[in-house]
């Protein structure tokens, strides 16, 4: 037995962490500070009344703990200060129940800094948290909904711990965001926070409290200048280091640091020079974060083209008009990839700069900075931030603060970018409007498409959607028009500037392939275009989409597939390092090589192991046989691209070359803008095609429709070469003909027959807990629970349900296991509640929370228009 099991040798389990991403599902901590039962709902600093019903903003309950330790704190409010007026405070404590602001009162000592947004230490249910200010006025009364309360009972501010952090329109947001997404006001406010800034106020043994301040700080540099008299100033001869030193200032200021750095100390001399008042020597705050790596790539330049294309022009126009509207217009901007869509981007914005306002460009994925923010550098020069995963926290904090000081008004970024302190937002672009990656996968999870909809209206600034491949959300409220009272207009750009084609696309049949005895990665079609591009001394990419359906080991007599201990997931074999690791948990079983002499199924014994799906290391290997060695394989993966600069330094080198294959997962289909690549290659669209979710045919049309868009995008023709066992699937066929409706009439047919969005509006719940039991009726007694009050609310005229939603009553399904029943141990129930468009689900389902409760051991997600329904 002992033998047979190792099979898989699992070695030891090297724990969980590191690759996998955590599904970010917060657990629900038990009310340690429950809110008092009689309160009912509160009012947003937008005169806007909480899902609880009518307003009030509470008092806190408890004492005044007697020390406070605030290290860093200036000072702290003695209790015996006179009162200068009340704040309406949201505490950050880590429940949804407590999401309505109380009152506090403003000690004479703190009337300036207690403004709205900024960040306080106070007293609540005998232990002092950090809370934010979002509203202030000089009477208790003023404060909606605060009339009832007993001036006594209203506990003074102890501290304040940050400045305005915010301002009035994002505490709104902020509220919106609350209701909306069913989270806590807390966990939206902390989103517009400057980077590391919540504040963590901890209880030490003495029961005195501390608050642990952010690490990051600001930097400053110390810039030297020729001053007007020293521009005249000639050295003696044999002043050596004097002379360098004024060479080194004769093109402009340069840091000590540099000049140090340069000529291996230069202090003494910068002092000397400074005495005689040659050189003056200025402290300036230094910006992390501007790299020059956006600069480097020869493609990064963004030329202003000598003319527009009609549909650039007709899409400028729609956007003009949606500026001059100040109504939170949306334009939508359907155009084939290569159509110029990020030139219409660069256009728009300029106006809005002359207009002294600031622009929010989106951008999915990470893959996209160097070129894209290169584009926007070229354009826009040093008043672009960048915000990226990969910026330390103090480039982070840096970027942040340019765009707070105004010194960067537009910023480039990945969806948190949507949250920056802009000085007056005058756009917002999110490119690539179909992505997935605008979905926050943890609470708040909030699609910064609506979002930024929400933003735009606010704002009265137009917003503007690009995309090949729009969203069907995004097409369907532009055929109606409108959506939440905005205006929604399409517009098309269906060509390639200076006639640039689409390339031609080929479908090679692997069942044919097969059946003909090829047993190679390569169809013959793939096989002889690879070639011509070594012959041409061309470019091509290759897509091997391996997402969701890694390789893995089977057996071969039984069908037993090895599977994670904690979660229900199969296990992915890395062949270099002999590991089977799961992509939920981040558990890596090590195993004997493969195969091995010996190796036998642990499930049956049988020796008849296969290894299933086809990893991107391997055709990365089949490349290299292939190909002749003078040709450069670049692998851009998620294991190729680790470290800060891995994306660029591989696009360089693809740059670079003079004849080259990239060789990617999906993270090279978008954005990359190479002339040279006439020949893109897809292994096998069909890992996409097969994945269990109503979004998996349109997630694979935009990929290989996104992927096949690098083809030709310069004066040489592109090909485009698809490998598939499905070729009569009709999103195959949609992008194989260039006609993108063979495709969608099929899916929205499909969408609307088992009403799905865009037709229907979907909340995803997700019950999780140790106990599957347990879980399991807390699930059910939510569903009931949220049944009975979609029941409640509806209208007596309304007849027994018929199931039907569009535009009929909303239904709830399940509860039943996650297609990922188990994961970390946890068990996973989930069920769906699909509503009309126009319906307040939110609420509804809020409601139905707040009647539950919360359940020691069990998180609840609340995922309102989810993405993710495993
Ligand atoms: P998209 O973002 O729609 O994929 P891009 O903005 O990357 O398209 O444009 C594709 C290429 O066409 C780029 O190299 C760009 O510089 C060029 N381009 C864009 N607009 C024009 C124009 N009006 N005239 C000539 N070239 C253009
Ligand atoms: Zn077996
Ligand atoms: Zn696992």
């Amino acid at each position: 037995m002992a033998e047979q099991l190792s099979l898989w040798d699992l070695v030891g389990e090297e724990g969980a962490g590191g690759a996998c991403s955590p599904d970010g599902m917060e657990p629900l901590r038990p009310a340690g500070a429950t809110p008092d039962a009689s309160s009912e709902g509160a009012v947003a600093p937008d005169g806007t009344v909480s899902s609880r019903g009518a307003g009030r903003t509470r008092a806190a309950a408890g004492l005044v703990p007697d020390t406070v330790t605030a290290s860093g704190e200036r000072r702290l409010a003695q209790g015996s200060e006179p009162v200068c007026g009340y704040v309406s405070v949201v505490v950050d404590v880590p429940s949804r129940a407590l999401s309505d602001p109380f009152a506090y009162a403003v000690p004479a000592s703190f009337d300036e800094e207690a403004v709205p947004g900024a960040i306080v230490l106070v007293s609540f249910h005998r232990r002092m948290v950090a809370g934010y200010v979002v509203m202030r006025a000089s009477e208790l009364a003023e404060l909606p909904g605060a009339a009832g309360l007993a001036p006594e009972r209203v506990l003074p501010v102890r501290s304040v711990l940050a400045e305005r952090a915010f301002g009035p329109v994002s505490a709104q947001l902020a509220f919106w965001m609350s209701r909306e997404y069913v989270a806590s006001v807390a966990e939206c406010l902390r989103l517009f926070l400057p980077p590391k800034a919540t504040p963590r106020v901890r209880k030490l043994e003495d029961g005195s409290y501390e608050v642990e301040r952010p690490k990051t700080k600001e930097v400053h540099e110390r810039w030297v200048t020729l001053t007007d008299e020293g521009r005249g100033y000639r050295p003696a001869v044999n002043a050596h280091r004097q002379r360098q030193l004024m060479e080194a200032l004769s093109c402009g200021p340069v840091t000590t640091r540099e000049l140090n750095f340069l000529y291996s100390s230069m202090s003494a001399t910068i002092r000397t020079l400074e005495k005689k008042g040659i050189v003056a020597i200025e402290e300036r705050r230094a910006w992390r974060g501007v790299s020059s790596e956006e600069h480097r790539l020869s493609s990064a330049r963004a030329q202003v083209p000598e003319s527009l294309t009609e549909g650039q022009r007709a899409a400028l126009a729609a956007i003009e008009r949606a500026r001059k509207a100040e109504a939170g217009d949306v334009v939508v901007i359907d155009g084939v990839t290569g159509s110029g869509k990020t030139e219409v981007y660069l256009s728009a914005i300029e106006p809005v700069l002359a207009a002294g306002k600031s622009a929010c460009v989106l951008v999915p994925e990470i893959s996209l900075t160097a070129q894209t923010v290169g584009r926007f550098r070229s354009r826009f020069g040093d008043a672009v931030a960048v915000f990226h995963s990969r910026l330390s926290d103090g480039e982070r904090l840096d970027q942040w603060d340019m765009v707070r000081s105004g010194a960067a008004r537009v910023v480039v970024g990945a969806r948190s970018a949507l949250f920056c302190p802009y000085r007056e937002l005058g756009i917002i672009i999110i490119d690539e409007e179909h992505e997935q990656s605008y979905k926050q996968g943890s609470s708040p999870r909030y699609h910064a498409r609506d979002v930024a909809a929400e933003m735009a209206r606010r704002y009265g600034c137009p917003l503007v959607l690009g995309s090949a491949t729009p969203s069907s959300e995004a097409l369907e409220r532009c055929r109606r028009g409108a959506h939440r009272g905005q205006a929604w207009t399409r517009v098309e750009m269906p060509e390639r500037p200076g006639g640039a084609v689409l390339p031609r696309i080929v479908v090679a049949d692997l069942r044919r392939e097969f059946s003909g005895g090829s047993r190679s990665i390569f169809s013959r079609p793939l096989h002889d275009a690879l070639m011509g591009i070594v012959e041409r001394r061309e470019k091509a990419v290759l897509l091997h989409n391996r997402r969701g359906f890694a390789p893995f080991l089977m057996c071969r007599e039984c069908g037993c597939v090895p599977t994670c201990k904690h979660c229900s997931t199969a296990l992915t074999y890395h062949e270099r390092t002999h590991t089977l690791e799961c992509h939920t948990c981040g558990s890596v079983y090590r195993v004997r090589p493969y195969p091995a002499p010996g190796s036998r199924c642990p499930q049956c014994g049988s020796p008849y192991l296969a290894k299933m799906g086809l990893g991107t290391q391997q055709v990365e290997d089949a490349l290299r046989q292939l190909l002749p060695s003078d040709v450069a394989v670049i692998r851009m993966d998620a294991d190729s691209t680790r470290g800060k600069d891995g994306h660029a330094r591989l696009l360089e080198e693809f740059d670079a070359a003079e004849c080259a294959v990239l060789l990617g997962t999906q993270m090279i289909a978008k954005g990359l803008d190479f002339p040279e690549v006439t020949l893109v290659g897809v292994i096998n669209a069909d890992y996409a095609l097969k994945m269990p979710d109503f979004r998996a045919s349109v997630r694979a049309y935009d990929l290989l429709e996104q992927v096949a868009g690098r083809a030709g995008r310069g004066e040489r023709p592109g090909e485009v070469i698809i490998q598939t066992y499905l070729p009569h699937d009709p999103v195959i066929r949609a992008v194989a003909s260039h006609d993108r409706s063979v495709f969608l009439s099929h899916d929205l047919a499909m969408r609307l027959d088992a009403q799905y969005p865009p037709y229907v509006r979907l909340v995803n719940v997700v019950c999780r807990g140790r106990s599957e039991e347990r879980t399991r009726s807390f699930a059910n007694r939510f569903a009931t629970e949220v049944r009975r009050v979609l029941k409640l609310r509806a209208p007596a005229s309304a007849g027994r349900g018929s199931g039907l939603v569009v535009g009929g009553l909303p239904v709830v399904l399940g509860p039943a296991s996650c297609v990922i029943e188990r994961a970390k141990d946890r068990y996973r129930f989930h069920f769906l509640v699909k509503a009309p468009l126009d319906y307040d689900v939110s609420s509804a389902i809020a409601e139905a929370l707040a009647r539950v409760g919360e359940e020691r051991g069990i998180s609840i997600s609340v995922d309102v228009d989810p993405y993710d329904l495993m």
